[in-house]
């Protein structure tokens, strides 16, 4: 599994894309482009590698994750998949974009698939296993892919931080227990792609991160 990160919109979101090879299937994590240009560069990846995209798949409903996820649906004709708890924020996606002072035009989102505890999603030759992770947000979810040791889990965890918990919906002891139960069981080795800076892994995460570390030595 290829993992090629795009740097996007004013708050530095990871949109990831998911490949093996050029001309094989893929899917996009958190399309937050903002703009035409922040499009164009993906598309244009996407062309150049020859990429069939299969899945939309979102960590949760923050604007700054979404802005674009209603043109790679309907650009590639695939299904928007989320967490429908989360289906508040992205129905508000025009509040979200204002209290962020965000600059752009944004319909409504609307997840089309519903993603829970659970499923796993056989998706570009991978075996997606699908974690509730709430806190951050309500619906807040983690993409576990355990052939390729990876996980994405948007805003719950960073390197060596956790995600903010004073959004509409956010709760800062669910967050605590969630990446505590979900996440840093996974085996160490796991690397954790975050939804804003750089990747890390579960086991250093386990040792260092200030949030867990006393709870962990
Ligand atoms: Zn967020």
């Amino acid at each position: 599994m290829k993992v090629s990160v795009f740097i996007v919109n004013p708050f530095a979101e990871n949109c990831y894309i998911l490949w093996q090879e050029k001309g094989s299937d893929a899917m996009i994590v958190d399309p937050g482009m903002a703009d035409s240009g922040e499009r164009n560069a993906v598309d244009k990846f996407i062309a150049e590698n020859e990429l069939k995209i299969k899945a939309v798949l979102l960590t949760h409903q923050h604007a700054d994750h979404i802005l674009s996820a209603q043109y790679i649906a309907e650009k590639y004709d695939v299904d928007i998949s989320a967490n429908f708890a989360d289906n508040m924020l992205g129905n508000r996606l025009r509040e979200q974009v204002a209290m962020f002072g965000l600059r752009c035009n944004s319909e409504p989102l609307v997840a089309t698939r519903n993603l829970e505890e659970g499923e796993s999603l056989a998706l570009c030759g991978e075996n997606i296993k699908v974690l509730n992770v709430p806190g951050h947000s309500p619906g807040g979810l983690a993409f576990y892919l355990p052939d390729s040791g990876c996980a994405f889990v948007g805003d719950s965890l960073f390197a060596h931080s956790i995600g903010r918990t004073d959004l509409p919906g956010g709760d800062y002891s669910t967050l605590i227990n969630s990446v505590a139960e979900k996440l840093l069981t996974l085996p160490d080795e796991t690397v954790v792609y975050s939804g804003h800076g750089e990747s890390t892994t579960i086991g250093d995460e386990r040792r260092y991160n200030p949030y867990f570390a006393l709870n962990y030595k």
